[in-house]
């Protein structure tokens, strides 16, 4: 057993090793903690390097895989990409779910065969209010996506973000009604907070979230080594660096080694409770 492996073990780092595959999106949400749309720098990490070091953290001791961005399905290459990281490793990649033509649904169905999910954002049980911060045509295009890709056998979690997910509680319910419609059962309906960076900060909305806050889960990108999935965020057009680990992300063992010594010098008592998960 690897040392790293000890600390997955042990609960000190958390087991997926996560992916920025890209900065770019179709989409512009006013939460968007990366700034991500259509315009902005690539960013790209590259089909051959994901693959590299997820084969490099599997043997590390890393028990799952997860692909962010950005919206990792506007890269032609990322359905065959996923079912590579599937056969490794169980993986979630995350999704707008709003480009998964005839063409991107047929290159995935191989995911069917493999421990694979994608989650989905859906925020709102309503058009409007759902629009409002992720763009027109939004909540059509998800509602019209999920019930495809489930009948492919393919496996679909939804992921709501909300400013308060307390707040409404007769929404929440009509929304869980809705997935569980579309074939997403409860346990795979994931419920988070607005965290208060990127475009999140700059648009005044959600909750702080620190080391503290958050688990320590290695996330690899184009530009280093972060301590979480929420640590890449980009604000003012700038990447945020408070939670770089390193620079270099090769081999995956350094970054690795340095995240579990930061982890292990955190004050007990920690509260981490926002994950993307
Ligand atoms: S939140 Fe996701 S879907 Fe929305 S702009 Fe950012 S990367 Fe794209």
């Amino acid at each position: 057993m690897t040392a790293i492996a000890d600390s997955i073990a042990g609960g000190e780092i958390g087991g997926r090793l996560w992916f920025y595959a890209n900065y770019h999106c179709n989409l512009r949400c006013a939460y968007c903690l990366t700034e991500s749309a259509p315009q902005v720098n690539r960013r790209e990490l590259g089909r051959e390097q994901i693959v590299e070091r997820a084969r490099e953290g599997k043997e590390l001791g890393f028990t799952s895989l997860g692909v962010t961005g950005g919206e990792p399905f506007v890269l032609d290459y990322m359905p065959e990409l996923i079912a590579t990281l599937g056969s490794e490793l169980p993986t979630l990649v995350l999704s707008n779910g709003t480009v998964f033509n005839d063409r991107r649904l047929g290159e995935m169905e191989p995911l069917a065969e493999l421990p694979v999910k994608v989650q989905i954002s859906l925020d709102r049980p309503d058009p409007d209010a759902n629009d409002e911060m992720r763009g027109p045509e939004n909540f059509r295009k998800v509602v019209e996506a999920v019930p495809r890709l489930v009948e492919r056998g393919i496996g679909v979690r939804i992921a709501t973000t909300l400013e308060d997910p307390e707040a409404d509680p007769h929404g929440m319910e009509r929304l869980c009604e809705l997935h569980r419609a579309m074939g997403v059962p409860d346990q795979d309906h994931v419920v988070r907070p607005i965290v208060n960076r990127g475009r999140a900060a700059t648009n005044d909305m959600g909750v702080l979230a620190g080391l503290e806050q958050l688990e320590p889960e290695l996330t690899l990108t184009a530009d280093g080594a972060f301590y979480s999935p929420f640590g890449p965020t980009v604000r003012g057009g700038e990447l945020d660096t408070d939670m770089l680990v390193s620079r270099t992300t090769s081999p995956v063992r350094e970054p690795a080694k340095m995240l579990a010594r930061i982890a292990g010098n955190r004050p007990a008592g920690n509260d981490a409770s926002i994950g993307i998960r």
